[in-house]
C-alpha cells in the first residue's frame, strides 16, 4: 500500500538510483553507512543512544576490520545478506547477529561483541538462524574469533582451569546434544545461576573449539562449524572420538594453563558476580551420563 504520491516518487527514485553505479546511497544517513570494499554489504549504523560520530566512525572501523578478518578465516556455504544493520542500544542486554542485523549493547562500557555478533551474521548459525545445529561450533568460534580480534584480553583457557579446578566442568557430549543444549546455551535467564551457566557453557564452548583449531587447523574446522550431529562428524574427521579429544584438551588446559591471579579476576568482566552462584547451580548438569 502507498501511502501518498510523493512516497511512490522516492521509492521510484531508490529502484533509480540503486541500478546505477552508486553504491553508496546519498541522502542525510551518509555518515551513518559504510560499505565494504568489496561491495557486497552495507552495514547502517542506527545509533540509537546517541554516541558521537567520533565513535560510529570508530564502529565503521571494527565493522570493517572484523569483516575483513571473518573472510579470511573459515568459509561456508552461505551467504550473507547484502544489507545488515547494526543497532547501537542503551544499557547492558543481550547482543545478537542475525541474517541482517547486529543488535548491541554495553557500547558506552566498549564491552560490545561486535566481533562476536559479525561472525554470526556472515558465516550463518543454524538453518536460516534456527537451533538445528545446536550452538556449540557457532558460539564457540565468534567467540575464538573476538577472542583473536577483538579488544580484550581473553581468559577463556584459564577460565576453563578454574572450572576444572572448581569441579565444574561440564561435559561436552551435553552442550553438543540436541536435546539439552538449551538448558545451557539458551536458558530462560530469569535469575544469576542461569546467567552462570550460559556464560560457563559458552566458555567451555570457546575453550574447546580454540584447541580444535590450535591443534588440528582452521581447515579441518572450517568442516566442523554448523554441521549436523557433530559426535559421528568429529570422529569422521579428526579420527578420534569426542570424549578422546576431550580428555586431551583437558590435559592440554592442565599442562599449560595457571591459575587465575586477583589480577585476572578483577579484570574480568562481573568475574565475581557469575562465580558467586556457581556451587548452587544443580549438579545435574556437570555430571557424566
Ligand atoms: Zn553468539
Amino acid at each position: 500500500m502507498f501511502k501518498s504520491r510523493s512516497f511512490f516518487l522516492i521509492f521510484i527514485f531508490l529502484l533509480t538510483a540503486c541500478t546505477q553505479d552508486t553504491v553508496v546511497p546519498k541522502g542525510k544517513n551518509d555518515e551513518n553507512i559504510v560499505v565494504t570494499p568489496d561491495g557486497k554489504i552495507t552495514f547502517e549504523i542506527i545509533n540509537k543512544i546517541k554516541v558521537p560520530q567520533e565513535k560510529v566512525e570508530s564502529i565503521k572501523d571494527e565493522l570493517l576490520n572484523a569483516y575483513d578478518e571473518i573472510q579470511n578465516s573459515i568459509h561456508t556455504a552461505y551467504v550473507p545478506s547484502e544489507r545488515i544493520n547494526v543497532f547501537l542500544n542503551e544499557g547492558n542486554g543481550v547482543s545478537w547477529g542475525l541474517k541482517s542485523e547486529l543488535q548491541l549493547y554495553d557500547i558506552k562500557e566498549n564491552q560490545y561483541p561486535l566481533v562476536h555478533e559479525l561472525t554470526h551474521s556472515l558465516l550463518g548459525y543454524g538453518n536460516n538462524f534456527d537451533k538445528s545445529r545446536g550452538y556449540f561450533t557457532q558460539e564457540g568460534f565468534a567467540t575464538y574469533m573476538a577472542d583473536k580480534y577483538g579488544e580484550n584480553e581473553s581468559y577463556t583457557h584459564k577460565l576453563m582451569k578454574y572450572f576444572i579446578d572448581s569441579n565444574k566442568f561440564i561435559p561436552i557430549s551435553k552442550l553438543i546434544d540436541l536435546n539439552q543444549d538449551d538448558a545451557y546455551f539458551r536458558p530462560a535467564l530469569t535469575n544469576q545461576k542461569e546467567y552462570t551457566l550460559q556464560w560457563m557453557s559458552y566458555i567451555h564452548s570457546a575453550s574447546f573449539i580454540t584447541y580444535l583449531i590450535d591443534t588440528y587447523g582452521l581447515e579441518k574446522f572450517e568442516q566442523l562449524y554448523n554441521e549436523e550431529d557433530l559426535g559421528s562428524k568429529v570422529e569422521e574427521l579428526y579420527g578420534k572420538n569426542i570424549s578422546e579429544i576431550e580428555n586431551d584438551w583437558v590435559v592440554f588446559i592442565n599442562n599449560s594453563q595457571t591459575e587465575l591471579t586477583y589480577e585476572d579476576k578483577r579484570k574480568i568482566r562481573s568475574f565475581y558476580t557469575v562465580t558467586s552462584v556457581i556451587d548452587q547451580i544443580d549438579p545435574k548438569f556437570f555430571t557424566m551420563e
